[in-house]
């Protein structure tokens, strides 16, 4: 291998640029080329490429976002796109990617792997945290972080005046952000998809709480969450069969992408870049680059994206002993 080509794809993260940074450099230390394609699988099929040196990831590390920038690509999904991608790459002489993006864009990597023989290799960004085979995701430290700054805020206002908030935090269908904010956040309740409280306990939960003296009471809900109400519901539900509550809802949004990469990240993201380029370099291909036992370590792809889940349920047990 000579030259490697990497690309973030699907939705952005903190601590995408760092690990852009890990695989520019780490293939300049062992002397080979690098490429960087714009947006993602869509860049690669217009040919947008730029070569980078160690230089050119200069000031970076500390960056939200992506400087590749990111993008969703209908036209990779087609035979015909990955073609086109392709081509591009062999003029390129690009003969190995590495992708760094969530559970789609592994699966477009594998496709494109069958399709063309092309050696790839997967580091996950995503803030969900819902990839196995590496206990932490790219920016799921950094989203974690974020959002407890923002629920201590909310719990100053919840306080002053006795009111309960919802608040829906990312996620998408796991609950690994719900968990571990709501535990670090001391709220009195978690609302997560893989444990369903139901209304009922939900209801004696909160009157439960105010019996005990507490004058406000914050509830986590994951956006995935199947209780069977949105969090507008949820007030409504619960305005209707309470009143010793004041109830409000922040559904905190987009804010929970970006930002500066925490401490944990910028580490996670240098060691993923440089495991994800000397596997490459190996041989290895179509694994993932994960943190496991807090070694770096590789997973085929297909078992990446599985979707097992991971998620530490006696997190929702110290959660109930904390609000007791
Ligand atoms: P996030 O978890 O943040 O949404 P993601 O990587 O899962 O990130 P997706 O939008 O699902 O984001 O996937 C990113 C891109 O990967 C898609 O826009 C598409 O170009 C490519 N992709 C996804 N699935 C396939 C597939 N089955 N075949 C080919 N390409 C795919």
């Amino acid at each position: 291998i000579k030259k490697i080509g990497v690309l973030t794809s699907g939705g952005d993260a903190p601590g995408m640029n760092a690990a852009i940074r890990s695989v520019v450099r780490t293939c300049a230390y062992h002397e080979i080329e690098c490429v960087g394609i714009y947006r993602g699988y869509q860049g690669m099929i217009e040919g947008d490429f730029e070569t980078m040196d160690a230089r050119s990831v200069k000031g970076i590390i500390n960056k939200g976002g992506t400087i590749l920038k990111s993008a969703r690509s209908k036209e990779f999904m087609t035979e015909a796109g990955r073609k086109k991608a392709y081509a591009n790459l062999q003029k390129e002489n690009i003969d190995a990617i590495v992708v760094i993006g969530g559970d789609g864009s592994f699966t477009g990597a594998m496709v494109f792997n069958q399709e063309f023989d092309i050696p790839v290799m997967g580091i996950p960004g995503t803030i969900d945290n819902d990839i196995y085979g590496t206990t932490h995701t790219l920016g799921y430290d950094t989203a974690l972080n974020t959002v407890v700054e923002v629920i201590d805020k909310i719990r100053d206002t919840a306080s002053s005046h006795d009111r309960l908030f919802f608040i829906e935090v990312m996620g998408r269908d796991v609950g690994h952000i719900a968990l571990n904010v709501g535990v670090a956040g001391g709220a009195e309740e978690v609302l997560i998809p893989e444990e369903n409280l139901g209304l009922d306990r939900l209801l004696e939960s909160l009157h439960r709480s105010k019996a005990s003296g507490k004058s406000s009471s914050i509830v986590v809900v994951a956006e995935g969450d199947k209780i069977g109400k949105n969090v507008f519901e949820l007030k409504d539900y619960v305005d209707e069969h309470m009143s010793e509550y004041e109830v409000r809802v922040s559904v905190l949004g987009h804010m929970q992408r970006g930002g500066s990469p925490s401490c944990f990240d910028r580490v996670l993201a240098s060691r993923m870049g440089v495991k994800a380029v000397e596997s490459l370099l190996e041989g290895k291909s179509t694994f993932m680059v994960g943190l496991l036992n807090d070694i770096m370590d590789l997973t085929p792809l297909d078992q990446a994206i599985k979707g097992q889940s991971k998620i530490n349920l006696e997190l929702l047990r110290v959660s109930d002993i904390m609000t007791t």
